[in-house]
């Protein structure tokens, strides 16, 4: 056998994708910390997304069914906005939803306003507030999430 064996399906597709600042810093961010390709973040991002929605086409919305839909994570990591440190926050403790029909199921709007919110790091007091969508159920879809100083 000489030479490498022929791909049967080789990497010939490519994308453009264009991100801004704030996407690139996390793309990068995640990379760094996983020793990852950028790339690869990419396509394990899409098989993930692939399943999530795959899983919506396949699983019948029957309370019967033997297994239940999940749903997005609501964890976040919450910076400070006096001394920068981390919190990590569950906002699935504190919401409101609401859903919308859409093509395939629900899209589903989480809101928050959490008015008192104290550092693990520095004890001051913030408030963070704002939504974090899915769609199709399980699939991050978009967010905006503010911190707000409250001294
Ligand atoms: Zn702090």
């Amino acid at each position: 056998m000489r030479g490498r064996p022929k791909l049967e399906d080789s990497r010939d597709k490519q994308y453009r994708v264009r991100l801004n600042g704030e996407e690139d810093k996390m793309l990068s961010y995640a990379s760094e910390v996983t020793g990852k390709q950028k790339s690869d973040i990419f396509r394990q991002a899409l098989v993930d997304y692939y399943n999530k929605v795959k899983i919506n086409e396949y699983v019948p919305e029957d309370e019967d069914y033997e297994w239940e839909m999940d749903h997005l994570s609501l964890k976040r990591i919450i910076e400070c906005p006096y001394c920068g440190a981390g919190n990590p926050m569950d906002f699935a403790d504190e919401c409101d939803s609401w859903s919308e029909e859409r093509q395939m199921g629900s899209e589903i709007t989480y809101n928050f306003d959490w008015e008192e919110c104290e550092c693990n790091s520095c004890g001051k007091n913030f408030r963070v507030h704002g939504y974090i969508c899915e769609y199709p159920v399980g699939a991050y879809n978009y967010e905006d999430i503010k911190v707000e100083p409250n001294e």
